[in-house]
């Protein structure tokens, strides 16, 4: 098995303009102030591509997709 992405967010970084949750609405949520938050503690795998084409595009770097 091999092993699963994980997404981490660091919220001190996030600005809050969605960029992560326009692109990728399955992976990325958004709170009452429209910072990010995750919406899932165990990433599903049909949701990889998804978590890393929001990462890629957050331009303040708050969002990192790490392989296992
Ligand atoms: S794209 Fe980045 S800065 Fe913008 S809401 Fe998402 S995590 Fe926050």
């Amino acid at each position: 098995v091999s092993a699963r992405l994980r997404v981490r967010l660091d919220a001190s970084l996030c600005v809050g303009h969605g960029r992560c949750y326009e692109l990728a609405p399955e992976v990325y949520g958004e709170d009452v102030e429209g910072h990010c938050r995750l919406l899932h503690a165990e990433l599903p795998r049909e949701l990889e591509d998804a978590a890393r084409r929001g990462a890629a595009n957050c331009p303040e770097g708050a969002l990192e997709v790490e392989e296992g």
